[in-house]
């Protein structure tokens, strides 16, 4: 069914076989990237026959690291509408401002795509239970398919989460943990379950599969926009799973020959109360410090260190691109104005990105006649607490 070949450290370049689960790399405990091979996918598939397939990401699954398709579990994730804005787009006069609505999606967040992926290759690999440290969407799209799979979901979440995540995941039959602290905390309660009951860690780029799921979105940005892509992407960044996949992706799809070496800028765009990555870009530097006294409403960006700091930070400058960070209050008047002109119930962290997009637009950093795509990663649905 697909091409998988190894798996190969993103920092140490080491490889190691496919077919048996991994976390990080033995070796200097970094993210390890699913490789393929992709000569091979070229003369198995063609992108005219991928254009005819289902509506989800795995249309593209001989890119995808599930060997058997009885293994792919799917609930419709991916292949989501690239809207153009044009009404927004009238309002801060930019006539190319697309929204790639990832609020459509499974569990109601783009976190569908990666554990999609994730759980079925780990259940293909003879997992029987997940676990996962999370402040809420993650959680929610592990839960979700390991009910699909009929494995066991184990959750650790913050004490003071939003009741909407910790329903969600109870919904979904995961044995959900309230701990008491940050989600660092949750990380090390989480590891004692793994180190105990042999749980299988799906923490984000711990394990090198929901990178495959969210690299998707490069796929579906290509071939939505006619096997082209735009001038810059702005991300609302965490872990970066998105932003380091879309950039994978891209060069996956060049080496297929679906599309050319143009490549779009990339954005990365934080919130002001905790912004390591737009930090560590402007220091220049290749890993990010772990930032003090995380805090913003945008759930998805409060991640004070991510494990593919150097990644996203490789990512911003071999793209050209740049890191914005921006206020809470500016985020919730991106929110607004989304939802007035394009009628769309969007999430902080894809309302972020509006507001890099403003700040990079009056820099004169994107030209007039550009194309931009701006990812709303989640519905506002979840965050229904934020409008009081
Ligand atoms: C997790 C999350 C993000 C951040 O995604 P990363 O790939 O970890 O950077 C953004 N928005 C929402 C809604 C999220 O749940």
């Amino acid at each position: 069914m697909n091409f998988l070949t190894h798996l190969e450290c993103a920092l140490c370049g080491q490889e190691f076989e496919a077919d048996r689960l991994w976390n990080l790399c033995p070796a200097c405990d970094k993210p390890l990237l699913a490789r393929y091979d992709l000569e091979g996918a070229s003369r198995a598939v063609t992108r005219e026959e991928v254009a005819g397939r289902e509506a989800n990401l795995w249309r593209y699954r001989e890119l995808l690291p599930v060997r058997d398709p009885r293994y792919a579990l799917c609930l419709g994730e991916g292949f989501t509408p690239l809207i153009h804005a044009t009404r927004l787009g009238q309002r801060v006069a930019f006539a190319n401002l697309f929204i790639k609505d990832e609020g459509l999606n499974p569990t109601g967040t783009f976190k569908a795509r990666g554990l999609a992926v994730a759980v079925s290759r780990a259940w293909e690999l003879g997992v029987e239970e997940v676990s996962i440290p999370s402040a809420g969407n993650a959680a929610g799209a592990m839960s979700a398919y390991a009910a699909l799979a009929g494995m066991g979901a184990y959750v650790f979440m913050p004490r003071d989460v939003p009741q909407s995540f910790v329903a969600e995941c109870r919904a979904l039959g995961a044995e959900v943990a309230l701990v008491d602290g940050l989600i660092t905390d949750c990380g090390r309660v989480a590891a004692q379950g793994v180190r105990q009951f042999g749980r299988f860690d799906v923490s984000t780029l711990k394990e090198p599969y929901r990178l495959e799921g969210k690299k998707t979105m490069g796929y579906e940005l290509a071939e939505q926009l006619g096997w082209t892509l735009p001038d810059v992407i702005i991300y609302p960044t965490g872990g970066g799973t998105g932003l380091i996949g879309m950039w994978k992706a891209f060069d996956e799809l060049e080496q297929l020959g679906w599309i050319g070496p143009q490549r779009p800028r990339m954005v990365a765009v934080q919130s002001e109360g905790c912004a390591p990555m737009v930090k560590a870009f402007h220091e220049g530097r290749e890993f990010a410090e772990p930032w003090q006294g995380a805090s913003t409403i945008a759930d998805g960006l409060r991640v004070p260190a991510a494990v593919g700091d150097f990644l996203i930070l490789r990512t911003l400058r071999e793209s050209g691109g740049a890191a914005v960070a921006v206020s809470d209050q500016e985020i919730m008047e991106a929110a607004k104005l989304i939802g007035h002109t394009q009628g769309m119930f969007v999430c902080p962290e894809g309302a972020a990105t509006l507001v890099g997009f403003q700040h990079l637009r009056r820099q004169g950093w994107i030209g007039g006649d550009e194309t931009v795509v701006l990812l709303n990663t989640g519905s506002g649905h979840k965050y229904a607490h934020l409008w009081g």
